[in-house]
């Protein structure tokens, strides 16, 4: 039954991250695997029982997995590279890599923090029907007594995810063999007795695939033996998608009405809209009211969330630490489907609701970019070597400094022996990068939780949840901090701690700070000002940040900017539109330096392609970016730039220690493509999550390679 009301997908981790736990335990050999899948089976029948009791009538099955849902579509279709088939379990090797085998890559799922694991699809990769999830799910959830509706990964998008085997042409190739999968599994579910499917198609609003969706659709549609199928787009407007899909046989089509906008009733073909009229992006509570109205133009709607609840927290009930009037505005996972229910029993009353009114225009941002030369005429001479050396700023985070934060927290430690903690780490990681003949030294940011929810803590504007977790990837969640007010600061934050760090040592300390457009993308932000006017107050905390550091004779200031891509639109067609402003708030928060500071920036991905225009306009003096893991594979992009470059030549992803020959190779590598008095030698990353005797053997090998290749003075 698909009628009243649905959800597109629910968090999977477990409302204490039951998940996480039974991941990691099973991993270290803790736990078997009967007791990793009874966790399973636990959290789903937790998962079915709560839904049912919260009123949602048309429950979803298969939203849960084990490490991600293209993981288990690519294992579903038997699309496993030969390499990973022998693993003891290929299905955590394709996820975390094996005895001497690498993992899948790992990227962004649309543009949330999520990341998937990227199936690899070449010319011979089988794609057949090789499982059975979603059926034993159906299963499951029967037992329990609820019918569901199995939701996956549509073909389009899974293919449009994968990446094709070297040599071999684009996975959406084979696309009919995919379909010749989905069809037997149709089939498989028909003869369950299933009634609907769900399957996702997110990746049409970007604008791609929309032919080869009305291809797959209009021959599923035509199949005799299937259930009804619910066709999900969402993160944006379905643009040419929404015709498409409604020329088709299929008999629902899923809408985000919260980031697309309204639809043409019309255009609907007579479908069943599903409305995402509960956005699944956010933790803001619903405008009933105008989601009625809005709901009220679609005859015989469904109401439903934007798309999968994956994205927010599981209940704010948990949350209890919260300032009551920002509670009172806040909806978790739990409290937006009771919002879907809601709506359902209201419009199936007869309420209309009423027009919304209308969003607050905004001022438009303005950004200063006065208070720094041009590049040629700034004068940021700090008396360095050439081929200087330097770090990306953190270092390990040892369970102490952990322990410690636990501590404080808890109140068993108090602010001074905190503080002095951290001095004593501050003071061992700056003689540690004497030691070894770092150049550009920093502090190791141990103060720091996190590199986004530590600003967040010292500003106005957010709030921090002490239980609002997300999955990030596998069993990887963060807690991303909310953006409820005017984002203020009212006092220096990390000023203290580079002074300190610089008065323990003669060489320049680098001040290390988050830049704006990262901060925002990795919060949850809220809607009722444009997005931009946030980056832009954002950006002024950070500008005044930024002008005390260079007041406290700070020469050198890093301001991270490694989510610049991730608020890039969906659609080609506004990128250009954000790119402008994003980059102009990272100058305004960082020309207070002067002409005396050198701005450092620093991005931790390679494929950057779409913004490496951007990057370049960031005007930072030095950018470091990742390149070690990818094989260098980002130098060909570098020729245009013309300030100085720390492309990565030690990838920290890895516990590995690269031998100085090998550094000395990539760099050689960066020789070739910038002149040598603007190369950096730099790790990919920060440190964090790596041990000390790993980082001490990998940097001073950095070093000795830096050393042999400085040109005699
Ligand atoms: N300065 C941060 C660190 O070293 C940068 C982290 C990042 O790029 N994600 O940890
Ligand atoms: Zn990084």
């Amino acid at each position: 039954m698909l009628t009243h009301s649905t959800i597109l997908g629910y968090p999977r981790i477990g409302p204490r991250r039951e998940l996480k736990r039974a991941l990691e335990a099973y991993w270290d050999g803790r736990l078997d695997r009967d007791g990793l899948d009874r966790v399973g089976a636990d959290l789903r029948a937790g998962t079915w029982r709560r839904l049912a009791a919260l009123g949602l009538r048309a429950l979803p099955s298969n939203t849960f997995s084990e490490y991600d849902h293209v993981l288990d579509t690519a294992v579903l279709l038997d699309a496993v590279p030969e390499r990973y088939r022998a693993a003891a379990d290929p299905y955590f090797a394709m996820a975390r890599g094996a005895d001497g085998l690498p993992p899948l890559r790992m990227t962004k799922w649309f543009d949330t923090n999520y990341h998937y694991l990227v199936p690899e699809i070449g010319a011979r990769t089988p794609l057949r029907l090789a499982g059975d999830k979603p059926i034993r799910e159906v299963r499951e959830a029967r037992a329990l007594g609820h019918e569901t509706r199995p939701v996956l990964v549509g073909p389009v998008t899974f293919l449009l995810l994968s990446e094709p085997a070297a040599g071999d042409p684009p996975p959406l190739t084979r696309l009919d063999d995919a379909l010749t999968a989905y069809a037997d599994l149709l089939a498989a579910l028909a003869a369950e007795g299933v009634e609907w499917v769900q399957l996702d198609e997110p990746a049409l609003v970007t604008g791609a695939g929309v032919a080869q969706a009305r291809r797959a659709y209009e021959w599923l549609g035509a199949l005799s033996d299937r259930p009804k199928l619910l066709v999900a787009s969402y993160f944006g407007e379905p643009g040419e998608a929404l015709p498409a899909l409604a020329a088709t046989g299929i008999e629902a089509i899923g809408v985000d009405l919260v980031r697309g906008g309204p639809v043409d009733p019309a255009a609907l073909g007579g479908k069943t809209l599903v409305a995402g009229v509960v956005s699944g992006r956010d933790v803001w509570r619903t405008d009933l009211g105008a989601a009625l109205y809005e709901l009220s133009r679609y005859p015989g709607v469904v109401v439903s969330t934007s798309c999968s609840l994956l994205h927010v927290p599981y209940d704010l009930d948990a949350e209890t630490g919260l300032d009551p009037a920002l509670r009172e505005r806040l909806a978790f996972a739990d409290q937006k489907v009771a919002e879907v229910v809601a709506l359902a029993d209201r419009l199936a009353r007869g309420a209309r609701g009423r027009a919304p009114s209308p969003r607050p225009a905004g001022r438009p941002a303005e950004s200063t970019l006065e208070g720094r030369a041009p590049y040629p005429e700034r004068s940021v001479q700090v008396g360095l070597p050439p081929l200087p050396v330097t770090t990306i700023g953190s270092f390990p985070q040892t369970g102490e400094l952990r322990a410690a934060r636990a501590a404080l927290a808890a109140g068993t430690l108090d602010q001074r022996g905190y503080e002095r903690l951290i001095e004593a780490e501050i003071e061992r990681v700056i003689r540690l990068q004497e030691r070894l003949g770092v150049d550009v030294l920093v502090h190791g940011e141990p103060e720091r939780n996190d590199m986004v929810q530590y600003f967040a803590e010292h500003l106005d504007g957010f709030a921090t949840t002490r239980h609002g977790w997300v999955q990030s990837y596998g069993s990887r969640c963060t807690r991303p901090p909310i953006i409820h007010g005017d984002v203020r600061r009212t006092a220096p934050i990390t000023v203290r701690w580079t002074r300190f760090a610089q008065s323990l040592t003669e060489r320049p300390v680098k001040g290390m700070l988050t830049g704006p457009v990262t901060i925002v993308a990795w919060s949850f932000v809220r809607r009722d000002i444009p997005l931009r006017e946030v980056v832009v107050q954002v950006a002024e905390a950070v500008r005044a940040e930024v002008r005390d550091l260079a007041a406290a004779g700070t020469s050198i200031i890093q301001v991270d900017e490694p989510a610049l891509r991730e608020l890039l639109p969906l659609r080609r067609e506004r990128q250009d539109e954000y790119l402008q402003w994003a980059v102009a708030a990272y100058r305004h928060a960082t020309s207070s330096a002067g002409d005396h500071t050198q701005i450092h920036t620093h991005l931790c991905y390679s494929n950057a392609s779409e913004v490496i225009a951007a990057i370049d306009g960031l005007d930072a003096d030095v950018t470091t970016i990742e390149s070690a893991r990818s094989g260098g594979r980002i130098l060909g992009e570098l020729d245009g730039f013309g300030r100085g470059l720390g492309p990565g030549v030690y990838d920290i992803h890895s516990p590995r220690v690269p031998s100085a020959e090998e550094v000395g190779d990539l760099l050689d590598a960066v020789l070739k493509v910038v002149p040598v008095e603007r190369v950096w030698v730099n790790p990919d990353c920060g440190l964090k999550t790596r041990t000390y005797p790993q980082v001490e053997a990998a940097l001073a090998n950095l070093v000795t390679a830096a050393r042999e290749r400085r040109p005699s003075p």
